[in-house]
């Protein structure tokens, strides 16, 4: 086993990852800028370097910082977190060409993963279904008309490097493809370096339905079910639980089984998760990511696993050592994101916290990096705090979810705690019953 890990992240991720450190006798090294001296990652590491100023593109993104703070540290490997660095190919080369251990995939399947449209076609070779759609980047408006008239209407226009739910553009019509192709290449452009879009079928009435995966990169790959990530605001995930209200044993099975089998067929190595839309019965890949996700925990709390520990076992050319029936999965799970952000506008809401007190009691688990005391930081995501639940059943987790928010107390920045109060209460997500598209139109948005 390692040594003596780098966390190259910030935030809970980073308090996360040195958990699971500490609990296997491994030491850390956290990295930091200079507005995240005072962060509770870094206070609890074994050592400390600080890599930049507050700025992520000089410091959390800044890799020749990193691989000198690795090698001052004298570390063994390198855990990139979430976010930042964690799905760049290069870093990855050059952790181990610098002669550490990255921690998480091989550069090559990170590529592989990496664009949209290369995963896309990947995915269609390796047997797993996608949405219908382009084979690659369209070339011009002439061409998305004809291939949107094909694919019929709606239509989505995607960047390929496009991620936290940047770069998308919804087309009802051939009239809207123009204005839309060139909104979506110019958010695109700004916002990734990377102008190229593709098109595919825009589903009505979907469920975002992702299956979590591990892999020890010798072909043993399980999965660890699914998680319904369904209730999103402009794209971006705000309350996930596991196993999904909408899924049976079977389509648990189907889709658990057709991800393995892809995924033990190119040897993939460690944590990721493909990320599917689930409507009248079919899934329909739309990507994958090659990492450890925000929601992971819930996945944790129904298989009684930790992935990140499970992520520094591989990473050493451990083998799984278990198959597919060594997963049992039970009860059910929620985790809450907990944003410093006004609960109704959304406005980012940075600032010092003055109290704090986190829920416990039985299953009720807070990862989160903030403490009383502490200013939370203009200059990164409002992530401040995952509130995670586990009951033997949906009913006996929602009751357990409402009292621990009830108990949450973070005085002196807004936060969306009401929101999810709020949403926990109402009759259509007490069902299990809602889409991709349900929580913007409870909120009046859409
Ligand atoms: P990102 O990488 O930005 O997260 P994804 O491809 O994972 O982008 O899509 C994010 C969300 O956008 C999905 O969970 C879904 O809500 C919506 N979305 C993406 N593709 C489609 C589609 N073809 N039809 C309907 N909604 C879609």
């Amino acid at each position: 086993m390692f040594e003596k890990v780098l966390i190259a992240n910030r935030g809970e991720i980073a308090l996360r990852i040195h958990r699971a450190c500490k609990e296997m006798g491994i030491k850390t090294v956290a990295v930091h800028s200079t507005a995240d001296a005072d962060a509770m990652h870094v206070r609890l590491a074994d050592e400390s370097v600080c890599i930049g100023p507050p700025s992520s593109a000089l410091s959390y993104l800044n890799i020749t910082a990193i691989l000198s703070a690795a090698t001052i540290t004298g570390v063994d490997a390198i855990h990139p977190g979430i976010g930042f660095l964690s799905e760049n190919a290069k870093f990855a080369e050059m952790i181990e060409e610098h002669g550490f251990t990255f921690i998480g995939p091989t550069p090559e399947h990170i590529s592989m993963m990496g664009d949209k449209i290369t995963a896309r076609s990947e995915a269609m070779k390796l047997g797993i279904p996608c949405v219908p759609g382009s084979d690659g980047a369209v070339e011009d408006i002439n061409e998305a008309i004809e291939l949107a008239n094909g694919i019929g209407y709606p239509v989505i226009m995607k960047a390929t490097a496009g991620g936290g739910g940047k770069g998308m553009q919804v087309a009802y019509s051939a009239d809207e493809i123009p204005g839309k192709l060139s909104l979506c290449r110019t958010e695109a452009k700004a916002a990734f370096g990377n102008d190229d879009v593709y098109i595919e079928k825009y589903l009505g009435q979907p469920r975002h339905i992702e299956v979590q995966v591990l892999g020890d990169g010798q072909g043993n790959v399980v999965h660890l079910g699914e998680r319904d990530c369904s209730l999103q605001r402009r794209h971006q995930k705000v309350l996930e639980e596991a196993p999904s209200p909408a899924l049976n044993a079977e389509a648990r099975a189907k889709i658990g089984k057709i991800v393995t089998d892809a995924l033990s067929k190119i040897k993939y190595r460690s944590a990721g998760t493909i990320e599917f839309l689930y409507e009248n019965g079919e899934f329909y890949f739309i990507e994958m990511n090659t990492r450890l996700q925000v929601e992971h925990p819930i996945s944790e709390m129904i298989c009684n696993i930790d992935l990140v520990r499970e992520q520094l076992r591989v990473a050493t050319g451990a083998p799984l050592g278990y198959g597919q029936e060594a997963i049992k999965m039970s009860g059910h799970s929620i985790e809450c994101r907990i944003n410093a952000e006004h609960p109704e506008t959304f406005i980012p809401s940075p600032g010092r916290i003055t109290d704090y007190h986190a829920p416990g009691g039985l299953g009720v688990r807070v990862d989160s990096a903030i403490y009383s005391g502490y200013a939370v930081p203009p200059y990164y995501d409002s992530l401040i705090a995952k509130l995670i639940v586990h009951g033997s059943t949906r009913n006996e987790c929602l009751m357990r979810l409402r009292r621990a928010l009830e108990e949450f107390v973070v005085g002196g920045v807004n936060t969306t705690i009401p929101l999810h109060q709020k949403l926990i209460s109402d009759p259509d997500f007490l069902n299990g019953d809602y889409d991709i598209h349900w929580l913007e139109k409870w909120m009046g948005e859409e």
